[in-house]
């Protein structure tokens, strides 16, 4: 076994990167600035800095973990496709280690929340759905991270659950997948309908009001009691749970959890989802699998990235890597 030396996560969003010393499950030293979005270089000058405050009156890290809202090829560490931040074709394994002067590794941030997740929930199994305006995945398989032969893979999101279904939302040809049906964007579709259908209801009158009606108005309305949104969060949980049953029966995970922003009113849809992944899934399976809301929270991506970075040292030090 070797040492674990101190690691650094770095969590980069749309809006801030967030960092901090991450050790057994506990983070120190947790820093948070606003994401630098004007180019590549601006961007990933920020994070340096972000790594160097931390380090502020902390021992320096031997290695950083860094997650991006992107799809990365995690051999390189290069970005191969990034819709919110500005690091396209950007090889960020390689700029960041030359800033930094010490290993990095770059992964999904679905992937590092998944990763956190397992490590919080004490399992080697598990897959993470995050419901946020896409529907992200995480798969972790023996306390490694699943990623498909570049990096690419466990695209949870996509997969299809109803073949004509509606056109999927996210940069995906295809129609029909949880994203189109579990994402806040699919719930602001179902709502605009709703209330344009309804024009009476409560989210009609909303609609006649600001113009407008988006995922987070129809969380509100469910949360205070309005029917109709609640039945739509209700179908989107039961929209949910057969996603998840397809998924329990391919990974057989211990725990299976739900993440991302429109996880906090998970208590609005969990119910339906839960029931009918339970009425779906091949039943010796589902006996094995707990089902649970995320808990790393708004922390799991800094949890995930050094978990993430300390596995791999770990590894290349053993000379796997
Ligand atoms: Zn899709």
């Amino acid at each position: 076994m070797v040492r674990m030396e101190t690691v650094i996560g770095v969590d980069v969003g749309g809006t801030k990167v967030a960092a901090a010393v991450v050790g057994g499950g506990a983070l120190a030293a947790r820093v948070e600035h606003p994401t630098e979005l004007g180019d590549g270089a601006a961007l990933l000058d920020g994070i340096a800095a972000v790594v160097a405050e931390v380090e502020q009156g902390t021992a320096r890290a031997a290695v950083v973990g860094v997650g991006l809202p992107s799809q990365i090829d995690f051999s390189s560490g290069t970005v191969v496709a990034s819709a919110n931040i500005p690091l396209q074709g950007v090889p960020v394994r390689e700029e960041l280690q030359r800033r930094l002067g010490r290993p990095v590794f770059v992964d999904n941030d679905a992937n590092c929340a998944a990763l956190a997740e397992a490590g919080l929930g004490g399992v080697d199994d598990l897959v993470m759905l995050t419901l946020g305006t896409g529907v992200g995945g995480g798969v972790v398989i023996d306390g490694q991270i699943f990623r498909g032969s570049s990096g690419l893979g466990a695209e949870l999101g996509h997969i299809v659950i109803e073949r004509d279904g509606p056109e999927c939302p996210g940069a995906c040809p295809s129609r029909g997948c949880l994203e189109a049906f579990c994402s806040g964007t699919a719930l602001a579709r179902d709502a605009l309908a709703y209330a344009e259908a309804h024009p009476d209801s409560q989210l009609g009158r909303e609609l006649a009001q600001e113009g407008r009606v988006s995922g987070r108005v129809a969380t509100e309305a469910a949360q205070d009691g309005d029917p109709d949104a609640l039945a739509l969060l209700q179908q989107l949980g039961v929209s949910l749970g057969v996603g998840m049953a397809g998924l329990i029966n391919i990974f057989e995970p211990q725990r299976l959890v739900i993440g991302g922003g429109l996880s906090a009113a998970g208590d609005l849809f969990m119910p339906q989802a839960i029931s009918e992944a339970e009425s779906r899934a091949l039943p010796a399976l589902y006996e094995r699998v707990t089902i649970g809301l995320a808990r790393g929270g708004a922390d799991a991506g800094i949890i995930g990235a050094g978990t993430l970075a300390a596995h791999e040292f770990q590894r290349s030090n053993r000379g796997e890597g």
